[in-house]
């Protein structure tokens, strides 16, 4: 059985007074899924703070695939873990198609990030013009495959995917339940044995009206939430529908 776990991606968002108000306002009472909050950089450590005996988890929206040396403006996985940082995203779409990150780019985040004993939130998803050219399962397989290629022994063991539709994030747009689910299907199936305990979140425009009907999909354990997880009250809607 695979516990829910929602993941909140502040993106570029958020202030010092934004984080005092969010944790001010955030009930998560009646919620048993595992949540991980994800803000920029330089409020981990304030959100660390906050998140201390509530039983939620600090995430990274980036990190480098190096571990030390002359990459000004990166951080490491060792840097994160410094501050607490438990789980890191990788290869977020916003990541691929504004910062040029390659699918081999991705796996040595994904591999720096799980050797230095972060959890890795791999984002992984097609756009409009790929699904509408019924290319939505090959983009994910080509996608799941740079990283399986650059790591060896059980790398999905402790990793994480979150599938994420392009033509969903921030749009408004939500994949049905049936394309979420067909597409979450595909995944665990390619990640072989591993894949039966592998926490596969959906991301893509979630909202509490929207996330208890993805939820009850066989293969949707949680979801990586943008722009509802700023809204405080929102997010706990949406945590306490995954369980
Ligand atoms: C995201 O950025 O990972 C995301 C899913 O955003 P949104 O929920 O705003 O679509």
């Amino acid at each position: 059985m695979r516990t829910p776990l929602v993941a909140a991606n502040w993106k570029m968002n958020g202030s010092r007074e934004f984080a005092e108000q969010f944790f001010a306002a955030l009930d998560l009472e009646g919620a048993t899924a595992e949540v991980v909050i994800c803000p920029s950089f330089p409020y981990l450590p304030q959100v660390g703070e906050k998140l201390k005996g509530m039983g939620v988890a600090l995430g990274a929206q980036n990190l480098s695939q190096e571990t030390s040396g002359a990459f000004t403006g990166e951080v490491s996985a060792g840097m994160l873990l410094d501050f607490g940082v438990r789980y890191a995203i990788v290869g977020h779409s916003e990541r691929r198609s504004l910062y040029g990150e390659s699918s081999e780019l991705v796996a040595g985040k994904f591999l720096a990030a799980q050797s230095a004993g972060l959890v890795p939130i791999l984002c992984v998803g097609e756009t409009l013009q790929e699904r509408e050219a019924e290319r939505t399962l090959e983009v994910i397989g080509s996608q799941l495959q740079a990283v399986a290629e650059a790591g060896s022994g059980n790398i999905w063991g402790s990793a994480i995917i979150a599938y994420e539709p392009v033509w969903a994030i921030g749009t408004g747009k939500t994949a049905t339940p049936e394309q979420a689910q067909q597409v979450h299907g595909f995944i665990r199936g390619y990640l072989g044995e591993a894949g039966a305990a592998v926490q596969i979140l959906y991301g893509g425009s979630v909202k509490s009206g929207n996330a208890a009907t993805l939820f009850a999909q066989p293969d949707i354990d949680g979801a990586l939430v943008g722009g509802a997880s700023l809204d405080a009250e929102e997010f706990a809607r949406i945590c306490r529908a995954a369980g």
